[in-house]
């Protein structure tokens, strides 16, 4: 088995503290995503930086009603310090839902020879799951470690994490 880390959308504008699309749980699950990211790093696995960087006009901002965010190249589009990337991690960007759709992160999970890939970050039934939709239907395994995901409310979070398990397969830990 070859496994990469995700690491989705740790951006200082979910996570900060009045940010536009502030998901207060992200706070919490930063110590278990350096857990991870340091893990991985140890054992040599790949750490990739799943990023929405969206155009200031972005037509998902309209279509989804949420308020601007994460545009490419602002302050509010970068990782939180505390888990900054390395100049040895990958960072994609993307700017919808899933972390395959328009982006690079197949072809770096090609090269890399990965077959597993476990997920963390925000948010728990939007982007993570939606990530770990695509990447089941590619034919990847998929890990979440649950106390690494943030959600909104408890309870998406939680559907989130079941249909994860109990539609794709994906392995809780
Ligand atoms: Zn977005």
């Amino acid at each position: 088995m070859k496994r990469a880390l995700l690491v989705i959308d740790m951006l200082n504008d979910f996570v900060k503290e009045g940010a536009p699309l502030e998901v207060p749980e992200t706070r919490k699950v930063i110590p278990a995503i350096r857990r991870e990211i340091e893990r991985a790093r140890r054992e040599g696995e790949p750490v990739i930086y799943i990023c929405d960087a969206h155009e200031p006009d972005d037509r998902e901002f309209e279509k989804f009603g949420w308020p601007v965010h994460a545009v490419k190249g602002t302050e509010g589009a970068k990782v939180v310090e505390e888990l900054a990337p390395e100049p040895s991690d990958i960072v994609v960007e993307k700017t919808t839902y899933s972390g395959f759709y328009n982006t690079s992160l197949e072809e770096h999970l090609t090269r890399l020879g990965v077959d597993t890939v476990r997920l963390t970050g925000c948010v728990t039934h939007i982007c993570v799951l939606f990530t770990a939709s695509d990447a089941v239907l590619r034919g990847y395994n998929v890990e979440v470690v649950t106390d690494a995901v943030a959600g909104l409310s408890r309870e998406d979070h939680e559907a989130g994490l079941r249909i994860m398990k109990n539609v794709l397969g994906a392995r809780l830990i």
